[in-house]
């Protein structure tokens, strides 16, 4: 089965082809509740990937314009397929499955991709799935490694920061998530009051690695309760504060690629912060843990923009040691917004012989995906 994967959500126009056999033997039915899953995953290749990011033009607003970014996935789509095809030798008709993420995201940035998908559905014949974008962010990870089930999941992206039971490919129970801010709106939020250039996640990383992290600087947000969500907004209040109290921390000018890192305080609050974050999600996963049924979880995902983030990988890493879980992070490239992510999920779920009809619709930010597959 060959699965073309389309990426639209949100400022990255992304298209990529996946391919493989799925040998019927692998697949399972669970009598009792009908559904169809895997009994070993199979195993597929990447056969081609191309990604055209619009980060450039949204920096010069410090933040994505939705409407300029629909009118760039419109200019770009049909040249980047166009690419695809050329650069892999692979023919319209060849394509047996159209797997697009359906959102959540931008809505006039998905429906570029909705609308690219269903016409080649539509004019080759192949079948049309869509797919959660944030669930195809974790399962990722299956493109480099075996993927692993019952597992948690945490997915700290631009726009989401949510703790997932992952029981299967295609099915993740929701178990917390940001009630404001996600964490990579937060890094970007203060990277932005501190005058970094945006997106500014990266840089507040690489600053904080120069700092040392000053107990009670900034306050740990939202553990000082009993549930698995978060709130970050209040630590950006406090960094703000700090930063009124101590404006010698913006008398540098910091311009793109050339960061000054001799400015020790500016060092020691991003460590702080760096630590704030990881720190709160650390906790919040482990408590996940403890919740669920022991010894049930067999692997821990990390996924999304801000799992590039050194503490929080460094965090992590000690937690599941800790429990002697496996943590399965996407390599960088994988880790932001991408369509092998899509293809890949497409691709297994296809294999499951769900699809779409082409009345398929986008579902922006914030609504629920509900789960409505066909079943060839
Ligand atoms: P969503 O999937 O929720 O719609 P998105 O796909 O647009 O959001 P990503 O591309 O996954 O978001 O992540 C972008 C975010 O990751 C930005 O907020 C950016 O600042 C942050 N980020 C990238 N690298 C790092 C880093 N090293 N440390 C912290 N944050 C980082
Ligand atoms: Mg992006
Ligand atoms: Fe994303």
């Amino acid at each position: 089965m060959l699965c073309l994967g389309i990426e639209s959500s949100c400022d990255e126009t992304a298209l990529a082809l996946y391919q493989g056999d799925i040998d019927k033997s692998l697949l399972e039915k669970d009598l009792k509740s009908e559904k169809i899953s895997y009994r070993e995953f199979p195993q597929g290749k990447l056969i081609g990937s191309v990604l055209a990011s619009q980060a450039e033009l949204h920096a010069l607003f410090g933040g994505v314009v939705p409407e300029l970014a629909s009118r760039e996935h419109y200019r770009l789509i049909g040249k980047l397929y166009d690419k695809l095809l050329y650069d892999t030798g692979v023919k319209s008709q060849d394509i047996d499955l159209i797997s697009v993420a359906r959102g959540p995201g931008l809505l006039g940035a998905l429906l570029i991709g909705m609308a690219f998908a269903k016409a080649l559905a539509l004019g080759t014949n192949a079948k049309l799935i869509g797919v959660n974008h944030l669930e195809a962010h974790l399962l990722a990870c299956g493109l480099e490694q075996k993927l692993i089930f019952p597992a948690l999941g945490l997915l700290v992206s631009g726009g989401h920061t949510h703790i997932y039971r992952m029981n299967s490919p295609r099915e993740f129970i929701l178990l917390g998530k940001t009630l404001d801010d996600a964490a990579g709106e937060a890094f970007d939020k203060v990277s932005k009051l501190l005058n970094l250039p945006y997106p500014g996640g990266k840089w507040l990383d690489s600053l904080g690695q120069r700092g040392e992290i000053i107990p009670k600087l900034l306050p740990l947000p939202y553990l000082n309760n009993d549930n698995l969500n978060f709130s970050f907004s209040g630590l950006k209040t406090a960094v703000s504060m700090y930063i009124s109290k101590n404006p010698q921390l913006l008398t540098l000018s910091l311009e793109q690629e050339q960061l000054n890192t001799d400015n020790i305080e500016l060092n020691n609050l991003a460590a702080s912060f760096n630590h704030a974050v990881a720190t709160t999600v650390t906790e919040k996963l482990k408590r996940a843990l403890l919740k669920e049924k022991k010894g049930e979880i067999k692997a821990v995902y990390l996924a999304g923009g801000v799992a590039a983030n050194s503490f929080v990988r460094k965090y992590l890493l000690n937690f599941t040691n800790e429990f002697k879980l496996p943590l399965l992070i996407p390599s960088l490239k994988l880790c932001t917004d991408n369509a092998a992510m899509v293809a890949y999920t497409g691709w297994l779920l296809g294999g499951l012989g769900l699809h779409h009809s082409l009345s398929l619709n986008a579902v922006p930010k914030g609504q629920n995906i509900p789960d409505d597959y066909l079943i060839a």
